[in-house]
């Protein structure tokens, strides 16, 4: 039985999605346009306009305007903030569209879209929503030696950085378009938006929402598109102040390298292969916990629990356990009710994470359970469990981004650290154990920027959230976010 599909959606996905630029809906200069399939069947969902390095330069023109001269900065803080609160509740009002369209377009099922990432977004809006009024400088009395019997006033301003372009994935398409757009618009920037060429729809039905809740032209621009061609341009363009991503760890080099022409502000959100630390005392909750944090999203995020470490009195049945949850997961359409995890998102998804498979299994990797493709229609990929694994192998090594879970045995609390630091990343950690002590000496020893104890995935719009080594640089969400989005000026005045 599938969800039936509101009428709303079907209107949406029917008529050809143009960009959102200036508060207008446009086709792309080159009048060309792309498909985004349906993951669960590979069919055409919907006719998406091409943008590329000409729609960018026209949105980022218009986000200019906006900033410079629009009324955006004119506002209160107070009023801004209401805005801002407004797209919040638009997204809860809107939710069951917004999880049909997201489930459809990126694979997800229907009520994991509809119970966690609707209302996160909403709720990083209305948690942005009130930072608005309390962006506050400081003031310093100063010293200056060289101005002996001199004084001043001093303070500090915190101001928007400007215009900014933002790059988002297709795990989260909705979620990680809140988490860049609510904090830029609180600090008062101005942005052009965009967004995953497999998960465009969610994006642009947020850009209608955004609109409604009373953001004026040019404030928010949506220009979808290609990575290489769209992407790639707004990386690079002169007149955007800032550029925050979040993808994989390689396209965040080009950033780095495509925002020296100007050496523009860059936040990055990048790749992972999180270790999850299972001790011999921990609750039987661990297994379940493990399980959930490799599977869920059908092991397309970027904190994913891809490393499994269990001390050896338990390793087996703690693997066996994993690998029983697997091979009961129900895979299927994300709109078919009962379906417990749907399709990867594309089939370029597909072939690397079945490369990545064959390429476990020729190392020498054995597959407790899964290791292949799921069916023959749609990009569904077995959940797996591979042991026998060794550190150097490209499974444990490199970032899969699919249900892939490599599981190693450790012995003890002196090397688990090491084991789970050896690795370019540094996003997430999982420590499972009842001994509360040995959970926060092990937690400072980790280098990652999210460490959940006895839990895992566990976000929220108030914690900041991001990469030590190469996951990336800064933070998104919590009051953290605010110094990304804002520059600090100093002021001094002579009495
Ligand atoms: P990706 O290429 O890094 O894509 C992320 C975003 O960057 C998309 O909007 C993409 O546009 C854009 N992009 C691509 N090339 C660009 C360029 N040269 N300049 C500017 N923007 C560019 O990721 P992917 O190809 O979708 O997935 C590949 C792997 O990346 C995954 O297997 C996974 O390992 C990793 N990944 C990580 C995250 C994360 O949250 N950390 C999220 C997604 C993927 P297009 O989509 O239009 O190409
Ligand atoms: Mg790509």
């Amino acid at each position: 039985m599938t969800v039936t599909v509101d009428r709303s959606v079907e209107e949406f996905t029917a008529a050809p999605r143009q960009l959102f630029i200036n508060g207008q809906w446009t086709t792309a200069a080159s009048g060309k346009t792309f498909d985004t399939p349906n993951p669960a069947t590979g069919q055409t969902l919907a006719r998406i306009a091409e943008g590329d390095a000409a729609d960018i330069d026209k949105a980022v023109g218009a986000a200019r305007r906006a900033f410079d001269d629009g009324p955006w900065g004119r506002l209160t803080p107070s009023e801004r903030g209401r805005i801002i609160w407004r797209i919040g509740d638009l997204i809860l009002e809107h939710a069951e569209e917004l999880a049909q369209l997201e489930s459809l377009d990126n694979g997800k099922p229907y009520p994991v879209a509809l119970a966690a990432d609707i209302p996160l977004s909403a709720d990083m809006f209305h948690y942005m929503a009130g930072w608005a009024t309390k962006i506050e400088g400081n003031t310093i009395d100063i010293s200056v030696p060289y101005m002996p019997g001199a004084n001043f006033h001093t303070y500090t301003l915190r101001e928007p950085v400007g215009v900014v372009g933002q790059i988002i994935p297709w795990n989260f398409p909705l979620l990680m378009a809140a988490w860049k757009l609510a904090p830029a618009l609180t600090t008062g920037n101005t942005v052009v938006l965009k967004p995953a060429e497999q998960t465009p729809l969610t994006a642009l039905k947020l850009a209608e929402l955004i609109a409604a809740a009373g953001v004026p032209d040019g404030v928010v621009n949506v220009v979808t598109g290609f990575g290489e061609t769209a992407g790639a341009a707004l990386a690079a363009h002169p007149h955007v102040d800032k550029v925050a991503f979040t993808g994989s760890t390689e396209v965040g080099k080009l950033i780095v390298q495509a925002a020296a022409g100007n050496l523009k502000k860059v936040s990055l959100e990048l790749g992972g292969k999180s270790p999850n630390i299972v001790f011999e005392d921990a609750s039987p909750a661990a297994v379940e916990g493990a399980a959930n944090a490799i599977f869920f999203n059908h092991g397309q995020c970027c904190v994913a629990g891809s490393r499994l470490f269990v001390q050896e009195g338990r390793f087996d049945e703690v693997v066996e356990g994993v690998a029983q949850i697997a091979r009961s997961i129900r895979l299927g359409p994300g709109m078919e009710s009962g379906t417990q995890m749907g399709p990867l998102v594309s089939d370029e998804q597909l072939r690397r994470v079945t490369g990545y498979l064959e390429s476990g299994l020729a190392d020498g990797a054995t597959a407790v359970t899964g290791g292949t493709r799921h069916g023959d229609q749609g990009y569904f990929v077995e959940p797996t469990v591979l042991t026998n694994t060794r550190p150097d192998m490209k499974v444990v090594r490199e970032e899969i981004f699919g249900p892939v879970v490599v599981a190693a045995p450790f012995s003890s609390i002196d090397d688990i650290a090491a084991a789970a630091n050896d690795t370019d990343y540094g996003l997430g950690a999982g420590i499972w154990t009842q001994d509360i002590s040995k959970a926060h000496a092990l937690a400072k020893k980790i280098r990652a920027g999210s460490v959940w104890i006895n839990c895992y995935n566990v976000f929220d719009a108030s914690l900041p959230f991001g990469g030590y080594k190469q996951s990336g640089w800064g933070r998104e969400m919590g009051h953290e976010v605010l110094e990304a989005y804002t520059e600090v000026k100093a002021v001094t005045t002579l009495l």
